[in-house]
């Protein structure tokens, strides 16, 4: 069974990047394989305490819940410290992890100097290479250690990335990284690794920013086994597939701090429907068309790993207002009455529906149903022509056909000149819903006595 999950940091709110990235895992999960679902799980990344705060952990799930997101499970890393301790002291009997005591200072100068020399920056173990005395002089000064994961030089990484396709890396070429803080707080990597061991994610699909702390993971997934620390069971693979999608970037082709901003609350408060969001980031930076396509399910089964590029996705405002305006226009009634004018009925949905790009306009158009409508200025000779058409309404089944058409006998007009006047003696404006539809609504007394007004 495919297991993915989100796995966000409760320090801000959801920005459309995290957005997509959520909802490529809930699309992997729920496209399941071999005739099963699968689970999408959310995980709150709140080691980091001083930075995590409960509104942004709601705030979250709010958002997935707008998003139709829901997950099938919830875990909070805050609660599972004895989890990382453990992995933590199994690692550390292996000699995988060890402490070194470089200040920030200290390690930014290394880190200058090899740059200056042309070097990469790679830390250069010197923690490793103190002696027991050495160390304990150290903690005799009150230096408390920070810990480095052990990467194995002799063991080449490689994956084969569900995006990226072979992917390698010269262990060498990576720094030992400080997984535990000073003050035994953790940093992002070992928790992660530990959780989604545990949790059976079976696809890590997660931002290219993460290639190099896969990398490293895919080591610690190995050392962890080795070390004892993972069930027998949970290891029938050594670490979960891979993918890591390109980067959202804006229309200019630059990271922009706008789409870091840019989230759920605002998408609401343009009128942004949430299946806009998800039609357009379901198929932005594949090879498949972006479509206004409400359908979740047929999203879901076209969904494909293999047809995302490793281009950088363009995020365009313009297009997801395109987008908006085509699913606003398939909506059933029931998906948006909630939102719709008081008395605004089925009819009146589908009647307004065409005109609209966002479902709170609906409140405009149905003016036109309930009244009062602008007035307007019309010549002699229309002021005639309405008065004639007050006298020769009737109401049938299709009254607006039944009126037009008699008109057009009676008067010889066609064309703007026979409907242009009465569609702005019915409404007051020039264009709109559609006069066949709209004119049931209105209603047989208040269409004449509208027809009746604009004559004079
Ligand atoms: N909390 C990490 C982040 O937000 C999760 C990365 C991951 O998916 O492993 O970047």
């Amino acid at each position: 069974m495919i297991t993915t999950r989100f796995a966000p940091s409760p320090t801000g709110r959801l920005h459309v990047g995290n957005i997509r990235t959520a909802l490529h895992n809930w699309m992997l999960a729920r496209k399941g394989g071999a005739g099963e679902k699968g689970r999408f799980l959310l995980r709150i990344d709140d080691t980091d305490a001083e930075r995590s705060r409960e509104e942004y952990v709601d705030a979250i799930r709010a958002d997935l819940a707008w998003l139709g997101l829901e997950p099938d499970g919830e875990e909070r890393q805050s609660a599972r410290l004895a989890k990382y301790e453990a992995a933590f002291e199994a690692l550390r009997a292996a000699g995988r992890v060890y402490p070194a005591y470089e200040t920030a200072q200290e390690l930014d100068l290394k880190r200058k100097i090899q740059l200056g020399r042309g070097l990469p920056p790679i830390y250069d173990r010197a923690a490793l290479a103190l002696s027991d005395a050495e160390r304990a002089a150290k903690e005799a000064e009150g230096i408390a250690p920070h810990w480095r994961f052990r990467l194995d030089h002799d063991e080449p990484i490689a994956w084969d990335d569900g995006v990226r396709g072979t992917q390698k890396f010269a262990p060498a070429q990576l720094s030992d990284p400080v997984i535990r803080r000073a003050d035994g707080s953790w940093l992002y990597m070992l928790p992660s690794a530990v959780d989604d061991i545990d949790m059976g994610v079976t696809h890590v699909l997660r931002g290219e920013d993460h290639v190099s702390n896969t990398a490293v993971q895919i080591q610690m997934f190995a050392a962890l086994y080795v070390a004892g620390f993972v069930a027998a069971k949970s290891a029938a693979k050594s670490h979960p597939d891979f993918a890591h999608e390109a980067l959202l970037v804006g229309r200019e082709g630059k990271l922009s701090k706008r789409l870091g901003s840019l989230g759920c609350d605002a998408f609401r408060e343009r009128g942004i429907e949430p299946e806009a969001v998800i039609a357009l980031l379901a198929r932005l930076g594949t090879s498949q068309p972006v479509e206004p396509i409400a359908d979740r399910a047929a999203l879901i089964e076209s969904f494909d790993l293999s047809t995302f590029g490793r281009a950088p996705a363009k995020f365009d405002d313009a297009e997801l207002e395109r987008i908006n305006t085509a699913i606003v226009h398939q909506l059933d009634f029931a998906h948006v009455a909630d939102r719709l004018p008081e008395g605004m009925d089925e009819a009146g949905w589908r009647a307004i529906r065409p005109n609209l790009t966002t479902v709170a306009e609906a409140g405009e158009w149905w003016r036109l149903v309930t009244g009062p409508i602008d007035s307007c200025e019309f010549s002699e000779e229309d002021r005639a022509y309405l008065t004639e058409a007050a006298a020769t309404l009737t109401w049938g089944d299709d009254p607006w056909r039944a009126l037009t058409t008699a008109l057009k006998d009676k008067t010889g007009r066609k064309g703007k000149a026979l409907f242009l006047p009465l569609r702005q003696a019915l409404t007051g404006m020039d264009h709109g819903p559609d006069m066949a539809e709209l004119l049931p609504l209105i209603g047989e007394d208040e269409t004449r006595a509208r027809l009746r007004h604009a004559a004079g």
